[in-house]
């Protein structure tokens, strides 16, 4: 295999920077990242953090120079050797926890990916959390086996009019660009499968990306051989409707498992992040008959291999298909079913009210081992929410746990208070994060530092905003009003909040304009004043939340507000990084119980900004008292309206009475004492529990494991 041969030829002493870059291990490593800094800066910025294509960009001289370049060679050699060091490893936490348990792969079902900004296959959420899960599998040593699409469009790109409408503009990716190679099979071919989709055939090509010890398997319909309308298949997430969404189903789930054993892989295990990908269960039980198995025995195999994790108690979150759309696509793997047809039909059938659909959510349920929510709020949920696939049991013996999500904290924690930690808690503490006892160690840190890694923090978001805008106005020729409200008025000094997330009724992105004056006087409050930036993009069908957008927008431009208000477009991971680190106060107000984790409040409590939240999700356990704020309008039921009254109430009154004047509270020396305990509060708490390294070894010991375990007792 030959992946970088189409990169331009590299000076000998540093040809290995083509495997660095193809290697989104550099992406978690501050060493590697460094040597990409160091090569060419101004196009490590311009390119977004993207090695590849700054590699296809640097100029021969630069590259001569820098072969020749002893500092540049000191960084360089130590990454290439701690990649090899991580590729090559024996020890891993796997190993030695698991020593008797055989290697066989564990495959890990995902519509999306978020691993890196360069590669465009993700639009929230769901996304960051199995690329966050597939970088921690890495670390540990888990044998896991990445499975999701290669969309060649992504997801969208943010513009807003100057009214403050969202216009959704998909690019087109430049493949040259990404860091992806073409599979290949055992054989050595480039992996190609054809997967029946209805009565005909989608040819689907493979490729990989790397991420140390892990791959992770990119299917893409865009082949020429194709039919148009096959083409478009894989072009975007979540863009199409009903019909396009459930022949991409098919081919993330059947398509998936044939490209598994097309690539000589035979997983033991097969984790299903959310009901996307639940046909991976159809395409097993056709395996199954195959060898002869009966029906019950087939589910019986599926069933002790399965594992299934669910993301959200919002209805319109799970998958539904009309039988009728499911029948015809599915037709080629019905007709091979034969008397069992019905049987596997009934596995999705799922009345939610409006009469019986082909649920995912459901399939997924009836056919997993081992299930989960990502809360302890959202396991009751979807107990309650789902009795009817465990009929005549008692909700406290349906099958559901709950197991936390976590965050990657090499990936979000910012460099700075990385190199904070190293200096007064050791480089150990990399490897000893999820230990609550290490944490105490925090207090060792003198808050003059904490506090001065803290300004600099807001300063990087506030110079990365305003050269955003600058960009905008520059390059796209924006209005002045939209340059305005892209955040040009920020202070750099003043309390800074955020609020990123997606736009969509439930996570109540208005509730803090409930009194409008209340707010501004807050704001513009003389000696103490207060700014928020806000970004987030809306799904493209939901004209709800983009009227949401709409209204904060004009907040934005409200001479009320001071310029104080600020929206920053096309929210993704790079413009999420800067914000879950520079803000000083991260605002989360979903409406209970409607949000099952929330992760990015773990990512700015691990960066010391303090999550100010209603008590759903994550933060109805990870609040302790004094690592942030709890917003309580002590409303629970009744009219949302009431509900939201009062969570606003509540919000102000925290605002006014805690939160601001604890951030101005300074001693002589101008530092916030108070403030900076509660910030040590929020990174002691938050990051041994709400890590992905938590959380990848729960879902090993709770579930890998025993369904390992399984495996081989057959
Ligand atoms: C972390 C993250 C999310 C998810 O955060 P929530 O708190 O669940 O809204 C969404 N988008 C991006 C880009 C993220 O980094």
């Amino acid at each position: 295999m030959k992946p970088y041969a189409n990169l331009p030829p590299l000076p000998s002493r540093i040809s290995r920077l083509g495997k660095l870059a193809f290697d989104l291990w550099w992406s978690w490593h501050e060493e590697a990242r460094e040597v990409f800094r160091r090569l060419d800066y101004p196009l490590w910025r311009l390119t977004a953090h993207n090695p590849v294509r700054m590699l296809r960009m640097v100029s021969r001289e630069r590259l001569e120079q820098a072969a020749r370049d002893p500092s540049f060679l000191n960084v360089y050699d130590a990454a290439i050797k701690a990649l090899d060091r991580a590729l090559t490893a024996k020890e891993s936490w796997w190993i030695r926890r698991f020593p008797h348990l055989p290697m066989g792969p564990i495959a890990y079902f995902s519509a999306e990916f978020a691993l890196h900004q360069s590669l465009p296959i993700y639009a929230g959420g769901l996304g960051v959390l199995a690329g966050d899960h597939c970088k921690e599998a890495s670390d540990l040593g888990l044998p896991l086996i990445g499975v999701g699409f290669m969309y060649p469009q992504g997801y969208f790109h943010q513009r807003m009019s100057s009214e403050g409408w969202q216009e959704e503009v998909y690019e087109q990716l430049n493949w040259d660009h990404a860091p992806i190679e073409r599979a290949v099979t055992k054989e050595g071919k480039p992996c190609i499968i054809s997967v029946p989709v209805g009565n005909r055939s989608v040819l689907v090509s493979v490729w990989c990306v790397r991420l140390g010890q892990v791959k992770l398997y990119l299917l893409d319909t865009s082949m020429e051989e194709n039919a148009p309308s096959d083409r478009e298949l894989s072009a975007r997430l979540y863009g199409g409707d009903r019909e396009t969404r459930v022949q991409q189903e098919i081919i993330l789930g059947v398509g998936g498992v044939l490209a598994l054993r097309a690539l000589g892989s035979n997983p033991v295990v097969w984790h299903l992040n959310e009901g996307h990908a639940a046909f991976v269960v159809l395409q097993r039980i056709r395996e199954a008959l195959e060898r002869e198995e009966s029906f019950e025995e087939a589910i019986e195999e599926v069933r002790s291999s399965t594992v299934f994790t669910t993301h959200t108690p919002v209805p319109a979150g799970h998958d539904t298909f009309p039988f009728h759309l499911v029948e015809a696509h599915l037709a080629a793997y019905l007709g091979s079913l034969g008397q069992y047809r019905d049987d596997f039909l009934a596995l999705g059938h799922y009345d939610n009210g409006g009469g019986p659909m082909f649920n995912m959510t459901a399939l997924a349920l009836r056919t997993a081992g081992a299930i989960n929510g990502v809360s302890q709020i959202h396991e009751r949920v979807t107990r309650e929410m789902w009795a009817p696939i465990w009929p005549g049991l008692p909700e406290s013996e349906r099958p559901v746990k709950a197991l936390n999500n976590g965050i990657h904290i090499s990936t979000w924690i910012a460099p700075d208070i990385s190199r904070l930690l190293e200096k007064h808690l050791g480089k150990e503490w990399r490897d000893r994060h999820e230990e609550s006892e290490f944490w105490g160690e925090i207090f060792k840190i003198p808050d003059e530092e904490l506090w001065a890694v803290r300004q600099a923090l807001r300063r990087y978001l506030i110079a990365f905003i305003r050269e955003r805008a600058r960009q905008r106005w520059t390059q796209e020729q924006v209005s002045a009003a939209r340059v305005l409200t892209a955040g040009t008025l920020l202070d750099p000094a003043a309390l800074t909040i955020g609020f990123a997330r997606r736009f969509t009724g439930y996570k109540r992105p208005e509730l803090i304009f409930h009194d409008p004056e209340r707010l501004a006087r807050i704001l513009n409050a003389p000696r103490r004043p207060v700014q928020i930036v806000f970004a987030g993009k809306a799904h493209p069908v939901d004209d709800m939340g983009k009227h949401h957008l709409q209204s904060v927008y004009k907040r934005a431009i409200d001479p009320t507000f001071g310029g104080r208000i600020a929206f920053v477009d096309d929210y993704d991971l790079h413009v999420a990084h800067f914000l879950v680190q520079g803000c000083d106060v991260w605002l989360n107000t979903p409406r209970k119980p409607f949000e099952a984790s929330g992760t990015s409040g773990m990512k700015a409590s691990v960066n010391g900004v303090l999550h100010l939240s209603s008590g759903d999700g994550w933060w109805a356990e990870g609040y302790t008292g004094s690592n942030g704020w709890l917003i309580d309008g002590g409303v629970m039921t009744g009219e949302p309206a009431a509900v939201d009254a009062a969570d606003a109430e509540a919000l102000y009154r925290l605002l006014e009475e805690e939160v601001v004047p604890t951030f101005y509270d300074r001693d002589v020396d101008e530092v916030p004492r108070r403030w900076l305990r509660m910030v040590k509060e929020a990174i002691r708490t938050v990051t041994p529990r709400f890590s992905t390294r938590r959380m990848v070894k729960q879902y090993a010991e709770w579930m890998y494991a025993s369904a390992v375990n399984k495996a081989v007792a057959k």
